[in-house]
C-alpha cells in the first residue's frame, strides 16, 4: 500500500468516528459497531483524537455483557470557525464551534453608501484580535458569488468585484447568503432536500437537492427575488416587477404606511405587531399569504422536503405563519405540498454568518480533523468547500 493510501484510509476512518460522535456520544464499542471498524482501530484512532484535544471522555455506561464503556463526545469549543455576513443593513461577525454553538457575535451598522473596501477593512480590523485558533472565515453576501468574484449584489449596489483578499490573518471563503445558510442546515441537520429562503430587504433561496447545493452555471441559481412578473415597481437590480419588490420587507413597511401605520423600520413594526396593532397585523397577514403562494411555486420548482425561513423574516414568523400556511394550502399544486413543513431559522438573523462559518467546519470534518495550516495541504483552495464538494458535502 502506498503511503498516500494509508493517509487516506486514516482520514476516512477518523471522519467516520467524528461523524458518528456528531450524532451522539458513544463508547468505543458503539463506535466499532456504527463505523464497522475493528475495535483495535477504533481504540487507536480515539487515543489519537483524545491527544489532539478533539474528544473528551464522559461518564461510564454499563455495556453489553456487563462490560462498562466510557462515553466519548466531541469536546465543546475544541475547534471553531468565524463567519461574517456583509448585509444590506450592516455587518455580522461571529464564531461557531464545531458542534454548532455560537460562541460570540457582534454586529455593526454602516452607512448605505459605504463601499466594499471600507466594509472589508472594518471587518478585517474586527477579525484580527479574534482570529487566533479559528479554522477560517466564511463571508456571505446578498448577491451572486462565483469563486472569489461577486457578480452582482443589487441591494448593496455592488457589481463585478474581485474579492480575493489580502491581509486577513486566516483563510477566507465567500458565499451567497442563502446558499451558505442552506449549507449550514445540511451540515448541522443533514438535510437532503431543502429550500432555505432568506427574506430581508431582498429575497433569495438556497436550494439543496439530493444532498447537493444548486449553484447553476454562474452561481445565480436561487436568485428568485428577481423572478420578473407583471408588476411595474422598480427593483434595485434595474428592472421592473421583480418578485422582491412585492415580497421584500421594504414593501412590508410601505404597505403598513399605506394602511395608515407609521413604522419606519422593522423593529418598530415588530413591536406594533406584538401589541396587535391593526395595520401591522394586516400588512403581515398580506405578506404571509403572498409568501405561501411563493412557497407553492418553490414546491413545483424544487420539491423540497422542508423549507426554512431566514433573514429578518424569521423574527416575523410568528405573525406570518398562519396566513402563510393558508396561502400555501390554497395554492399548492400537489396535495402533499399543502402541508410542506416550513420553519423559521433556528439561528434567526445570524443564520447567514453561521452558514459562512460552516463552510470551514464542514471542511474540517471532511478532512477527518487532519487540518493543515496551508490551504493546499487541506486538499485545495478553500473555495472548493463552497463550490466543489468533490467528496460530497458533509458525507
Ligand atoms: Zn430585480
Amino acid at each position: 500500500m502506498r503511503k498516500g493510501d494509508t493517509q487516506e484510509i486514516r482520514r476516512l476512518n477518523r471522519r467516520a468516528i467524528l461523524q458518528s460522535l456528531r450524532q451522539a456520544p458513544a463508547t468505543r464499542a458503539d463506535l466499532a459497531r456504527t463505523t464497522g471498524l475493528a475495535k483495535s482501530a477504533v481504540s487507536r484512532l480515539v487515543e489519537e483524537l483524545l491527544e489532539e484535544g478533539l474528544l473528551e471522555e464522559g461518564e461510564v455506561r454499563p455495556g453489553e455483557l456487563g462490560r462498562p464503556g466510557v462515553l466519548l463526545r466531541l469536546k465543546p469549543q475544541a475547534r471553531y470557525a468565524l463567519g461574517a455576513e456583509l448585509g444590506v443593513e450592516g455587518t455580522v461577525l461571529l464564531a461557531v464551534d464545531w458542534r454548532g454553538e455560537v460562541l460570540w457575535s457582534q454586529e455593526w451598522p454602516h452607512p448605505k453608501e459605504e463601499g466594499v473596501e471600507v466594509r472589508l477593512e472594518a471587518l478585517k480590523e474586527a477579525v484580527r484580535p479574534r482570529a487566533e485558533g479559528a479554522l477560517g472565515l466564511g463571508i456571505t453576501l446578498p448577491g451572486v458569488v462565483a469563486g472569489p468574484r461577486l457578480l452582482f449584489a443589487p441591494n448593496l449596489g455592488w457589481r463585478d468585484l474581485d474579492l480575493s483578499l489580502k491581509g486577513f490573518p486566516i483563510p477566507v471563503a465567500f458565499e451567497n447568503d442563502a446558499k451558505a445558510s442552506a449549507l449550514s442546515e445540511v451540515f448541522f441537520h443533514g438535510e437532503e432536500n431543502l429550500a432555505y429562503v432568506v427574506l430581508s430587504t431582498g429575497l433569495g433561496v438556497g436550494v439543496v437537492a439530493e444532498g447537493r447545493l444548486l449553484r447553476g452555471t454562474h452561481g445565480a441559481a436561487g436568485e428568485v427575488g428577481h423572478w420578473t412578473g407583471g408588476g411595474r415597481a422598480p427593483c434595485r437590480c434595474g428592472r421592473r416587477g421583480c418578485l422582491e419588490t412585492e415580497l421584500g420587507l421594504q414593501n412590508l413597511l410601505a404597505h403598513h404606511r399605506a394602511l395608515g401605520g407609521e413604522a419606519e423600520d422593522l423593529d418598530t413594526l415588530l413591536a406594533l405587531a406584538e401589541r396587535g396593532e391593526e395595520a401591522a397585523m394586516k400588512a403581515l397577514a398580506h405578506l404571509g399569504e403572498a409568501l405561501g403562494r411563493f412557497l407553492a411555486n418553490l414546491a413545483v420548482a424544487y420539491d423540497p422536503a422542508r423549507v426554512v425561513i431566514g433573514g429578518r423574516a424569521a423574527e416575523l414568523f410568528p405573525y406570518l405563519e398562519a396566513p402563510l400556511r393558508a396561502g400555501l394550502r390554497k395554492a399548492a399544486f400537489l396535495p402533499v405540498h399543502q402541508n410542506l413543513p416550513v420553519y423559521p431559522s433556528a439561528y434567526g438573523h445570524l443564520a447567514p454568518a453561521v452558514g459562512g462559518a460552516s463552510l470551514f467546519l464542514a471542511r474540517f470534518f471532511e478532512l477527518g480533523g487532519l487540518w493543515a495550516e496551508s490551504p493546499r495541504r487541506n486538499g485545495g483552495p478553500y473555495e472548493e468547500v463552497a463550490l466543489g464538494f468533490r467528496h460530497g458535502f458533509g458525507a
